[in-house]
């Protein structure tokens, strides 16, 4: 699950490494959707000659426009550099047009919950995921930077490593590798107590972390039962210095306790809605009063009780995107709860919803390895919407 893909993200990681938009964020959105938009094949425009990037001005018309909550009754978007310039009106002289008849422009994807590198932020792009929330991996500034000025990758947010206790998930997919190298060398950073966690979050956002992840998993659900579990003073240690430090904390979890514990511990967010039980009432109403809001990775859940993505793969709109390895990824699945019920999940989300809490969506892809079936970047994001 999270775990798997957490783990292998970190070890495997050849790029080591909310909704609020920055206006760097908002920059690569607006580009994004026009270069997403035409990736898709649906809009066709002449070009004239190419002005600087910043002086650029770009008129998209006969679209139907989607503005993130609703229809409108303008058709065009006129883009100068990188800034929406003007929602309907005239299309300004010496613009390149682009015909957007019989498609939908809208504000890029973002994808909430994935472990990605290079080659995951490429594929988001050409699903219109102009952003994924990374939940568990080291980036370094340096990284972060370069991603932020590329345009021909999804845009990214990361808590750098999450906080796990010793021998808590995701550790044990590093004692259990296959690698030897891994199994031996790898260590992944743990924390024992409540100050061990306080220095441990100082250091993920002293590196540039953007939220705080924090795992509470036993692994029942994943795998793996029996695995160390953060303790609450610990818990609370992680996600107090978050909240001191203006920062989000967001939790793993999968299971109805680890989902209690974490809500009554004031995480800001799930990462997983929990699959070994539906939520009941309690829980609901604890979220909605928190405030905290949901990423329920209903497409992860799907795999993890044993569904695969096959008829995804062979959507011609999907399969025309990505790679073989990725659609043979998809046509797998993890199987790693088989008696999990999907349609608990789906009840748990329609709950939290009707009770007011904000659902986010994510689905908590990674690599296209056996043990992460199902899932892809970008694709899965439709899937799961
Ligand atoms: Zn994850």
């Amino acid at each position: 699950m999270n775990a798997v893909k957490c783990e292998k993200r970190i070890y495997e990681n050849k790029h080591n490494h909310e909704r609020e938009m920055s206006k760097k964020t908002l920059l690569k959105t607006v580009t994004a959707i026009v270069g997403g938009t035409l990736a898709f094949g649906v809009l066709r425009g002449s070009r004239n000659k190419p002005a600087l990037l910043k002086d650029r001005i770009t008129a998209i018309i006969n679209a139907r426009i989607f503005n993130g909550d609703h229809v409108i009754d303008d058709t065009t978007v006129v883009i100068k550099g990188s800034y929406i310039q003007a929602v309907g009106g005239e299309v300004p002289s010496g613009a390149i047009v682009i015909d957007g008849r019989g498609a939908t422009l809208m504000p890029g994807l973002i994808d909430s919950h994935v472990h990605t590198d290079l080659d995951g932020l490429r594929t988001a792009l050409l699903f219109g995921v102009t952003t994924e929330l990374e939940m568990n991996g080291r980036w370094t500034p340096r990284m972060r930077k370069k991603i932020a000025e590329r345009r021909d990758i999804a845009d990214l947010r990361s808590p750098g490593m999450g906080l796990t206790p010793p021998g808590g998930h995701p550790t044990q997919y590093m004692s259990s590798s296959n690698n030897l190298l891994i199994r031996l060398f790898f260590r992944y950073p743990t924390v024992s107590t409540p100050g061990e966690a306080v220095k441990f979050v100082d250091k993920q956002i002293a590196q540039g972390a953007d939220y705080i992840k924090i795992f509470i998993e036993d692994g029942t659900c994943i795998g793996f039962p029996g695995l160390t579990v953060l303790n609450d003073e610990t818990l609370n240690a992680a996600v107090n210095e978050a909240h001191r430090n203006g920062k989000m904390a967001i939790a793993h979890v999968t299971t109805a306790e680890g989902g209690r514990r974490a809500i009554s511990a004031g995480v800001n967010g799930l990462a997983h809605l929990f699959f070994d039980r539906q939520p009941n009432h309690k829980f609901v109403d604890a979220t909605a009063s928190s405030g905290a809001f949901v990423i329920p990775t209903l497409v992860t859940i799907s795999s993890a009780v044993g569904n695969d993505a096959s008829a995804l793969a062979a959507d011609k709109r999907v399969s025309s995107r990505l790679s073989q390895k990725w659609l043979d990824s998809l046509s797998r699945s993890m199987n790693v709860y088989p008696k999990g019920k999907l349609e608990d999940a789906y009840a748990g989300v329609m709950a939290l919803h009707k009770a007011g809490v904000d659902i986010l969506a994510g689905c908590d892809v990674s690599e296209p390895i056996p043990s992460l079936g199902g899932l892809a970047h970008g694709a899965s994001l439709h899937q799961e919407l």
